[in-house]
């Protein structure tokens, strides 16, 4: 089996199509991107309410069907593996296998809206705030680029063939970051250590990972941080918190 047909879920739930399509807000000033366009269920829709879709999809068989259209432009090929052109809305049923890293390329663009389904368990680690469960990486890293909310839940049966486990539709919007971080990459490295050990608190997450950190100097370094704060586990620290902390350690 080639690689993309393994993410081929057909959203076949026509109210679900329509719910989707009017959370876009969509009017004919509106170029949206859809990612996996598939046959076009949702590429169709889409088109009759924005001014121009462009449909990404990997499986060349699949596309023909894209070409039905006059304002949707077909691109066949890996979305990993090519520029995005200028869109202003992105409505996708996306591919579950490539959740990561299409949202971080997404996120990397400037855009008003994306309308976006993924696995409920995926979502809900996306819009996660910090005491709580789901609370990880995943939800510092996407809430630092955007506003991002669960708008609905969607069960297997919407789809044809039927994923495994339920899916979520989420509205993100972009907007500037909350806070300030003095380097990303260093922020990034520090929230991946001290969420590898969730369940520790954050002084022993940072002495475990002090070699990845680049930290030279342990002992004065833990002296610096917030000593209330390095008491307290990852899990219930705020993005905000976790940022200083990283500055911190990088002065
Ligand atoms: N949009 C359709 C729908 O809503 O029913 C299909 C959605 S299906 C979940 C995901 C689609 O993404 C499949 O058609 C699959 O071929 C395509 N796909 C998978 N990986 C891809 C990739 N890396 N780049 C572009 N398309 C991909």
């Amino acid at each position: 089996m080639k690689w993309y047909k393994r993410d081929q879920h057909f959203l076949i739930d026509k109210n679900v199509l329509n719910r989707i399509v009017g959370y876009g807000k969509l009017d004919k000033s509106d170029i949206v991107l859809e990612i996996g366009a598939g046959y076009g269920n949702l590429t169709g829709e889409i088109a009759k309410k924005a001014g121009k879709v462009i449909a990404i999809e990997a499986d060349p068989e699949l596309a023909v069907s894209l070409h039905r259209w006059e304002n949707v432009e077909v691109i066949i090929g890996d979305v990993l593996k090519m520029e995005f052109p200028f869109f202003n809305k992105v409505i996708s049923n996306l591919p579950y296998s490539i959740s990561s890293p299409v949202t971080f390329k997404l996120l990397q663009c400037k855009f008003d809206l994306g309308i976006l389904m993924y696995q409920y368990e995926y979502a809900k680690r996306m819009v996660a705030l910090h005491n709580s469960k789901d609370y990880s990486r995943l939800s510092i890293a996407v809430q630092y680029y955007a506003d991002v909310k669960i708008l609905e839940t969607v069960p297997r049966t919407a789809f044809s063939s039927q994923p495994k486990v339920r899916s979520a539709i989420v509205e993100m919007t972009p907007r500037p970051a909350q806070y300030e971080i003095r380097d990303e990459d260093f922020f990034m490295k520090f929230i991946n250590a001290v969420f590898s050990q969730r369940r520790k608190k954050l002084r022993n997450a940072i002495l475990n990972n002090a070699e990845l950190l680049g930290i030279k100097d342990i002992d004065s370094a833990l002296k610096k941080l917030p000593a209330d704060l390095i008491e307290k586990r990852a899990e219930n620290l705020s993005p905000q918190e976790l940022a200083n902390m990283a500055d911190i350690l990088l002065s």
